[in-house]
């Protein structure tokens, strides 16, 4: 016997026929005598619903309110649920977040869970009951509803299943696992049968949303084993686990990309102590996010350049902010470019192997791939190239690490 949290998504609860193939499917595992607990979504588009709502009434509505609001969608879901459970003569009790006590502080629409009390979720388990909670919320100390940013139902069922010990935390979703790289993009893209927390985490941030990174801290940090798969389709999914030493592990992992990307350059700056907090302070203090960074070498010339990237949303502000910065600096030019992505290659098999930066220089070469900038963190090795070379480089990287074969 095994106790286990399913998490179901948006689309795989998004019709009353879809509620009832879900309950069919937890039923089958309560049948064969495991315990489980059910976080639910909000039905397919009815988050964006309800914040479409309050937009028509106010532009910045108030955070708490709109907690109170978007709230509402799981509430319909996990009820649904546990009346197509009974129905199918399997019992079942649903739960809002904050009747089981998920407790987070009070950063409305994107607050953090402090402490989840377990014992009334465990003593329906113990009756033999299927217990179904909503995702996404919680409550602060002083009662109020909150939410945890979106798709962060992930995170509410990776805390339950932390919280209650349980074996595993299935995330249903409406892909079968997760790929060497997006299939839309390299149709030879092969579902992991694992990846490592730290390489989900690294492909996450770079832009495969499978899961909620919260989500994926959260397993790590509390050692929740996590599967993703499909609510449509049988099979194993991709299991997200710790490192094992025994694991044949392949060099990579995987090929993350982002698009939305967009690259600065401050060219002609004096190169001297302070330069460079004196470029990115301002744009930091604005709350921009700056990624990769990079100084050039300087020359004699006394003076140097300075390139960095920025989300492309805050691309426009980025450069006005760093205009100023070099008017003020008397800089020679600013150079700005919104038509570049981000390609990364991902693997925990980089620490124990050398040459995987230069096979990757080599197969974008090969493709007369321009590299813009590099940046290497353990794990991880990223480009950036022009964006209409993403698809191509992508391609040529995952034919160049053989990604498409199991090892
Ligand atoms: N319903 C919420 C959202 O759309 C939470 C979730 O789906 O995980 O973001
Ligand atoms: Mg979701």
């Amino acid at each position: 016997m095994a106790l286990i949290v399913q998490k179901y998504g948006g689309t795989s609860v998004g019709s009353v026929e879809r509620i009832f193939a879900v309950a069919e499917k937890v039923k089958g595992y309560r049948d064969r005598g495991d315990q489980v607990v059910v976080v639910v979504s909000a039905m397919s588009g009815e988050t964006n619903r309800l914040i479409g709502l309050a937009g028509q009434i106010d532009e910045s509505p108030d955070p708490r309110e709109m907690d109170v609001l978007v709230s509402t969608g799981e509430q319909v879901t996990i009820a649904l649920l546990s009346i197509a459970l009974q129905k199918i003569g399997c019992p079942a009790r649903s739960y809002t977040g904050g009747q089981v006590h998920i407790l987070t502080d009070s950063a409305y629409s994107k607050a953090r869970i402090r402490d989840i009390d377990a014992a009334r979720v465990k003593a329906d388990l113990d009756a033999g009951r299927v217990v179904v909670v909503a995702g996404f919320q919680g409550v602060d100390e002083h009662g109020s509803i909150t939410t945890l940013g979106r798709g962060g139902s992930d995170t509410t069922a990776v805390a339950m299943a932390a919280a209650l010990k349980g074996d595993e935390c299935q995330i249903y979703t409406d892909v079968d696992g997760v790929y060497t790289t997006d299939p839309r993009v390299e149709p030879k893209a092969r579902r992991l049968e694992r990846i490592t927390f730290e390489e989900m985490l690294e492909m996450a941030s770079l832009g495969s949303k499978v899961l909620q990174i919260r989500a994926v801290e959260f397993a790590g940090k509390y050692n929740v084993p996590l599967r993703v798969l499909s609510s449509f389709e049988a099979g194993e999914g991709t299991l997200i686990t710790f490192e094992e030493e025994s694991m044949e592990q392949a060099k990579i992992s995987g090929i993350a990309f982002n698009r939305d990307e967009a690259k600065l350059t401050i060219l002609g700056v004096p190169d001297q102590p302070g330069v460079a907090h004196k470029i990115i302070g301002p744009i930091s203090s604005r709350n921009i996010e700056v990624d990769m960074i990079v100084q050039n070498i300087s020359a004699d010339t006394g003076s140097t350049d300075f390139t960095f990237t920025v989300n492309r949303g805050d691309f426009k502000r980025a450069r006005e902010i760093l205009q100023q910065t070099a008017t003020e600096m008397s800089a020679r030019e600013v150079l700005a470019d919104d038509k570049i992505v981000k390609i990364s290659l991902v693997g925990v098999g980089m620490r124990s192997h050398a040459g995987i930066a230069s096979k990757m220089f080599e197969a974008l070469a090969k493709e007369g791939i321009n590299i813009r900038m590099i940046s290497t963190s353990e794990i991880k090795i990223s480009v950036v190239v022009d964006e209409k070379y993403l698809e191509l480089g992508v391609r040529a990287l995952h034919e160049a690490f053989e990604l498409e074969r199991e090892i």
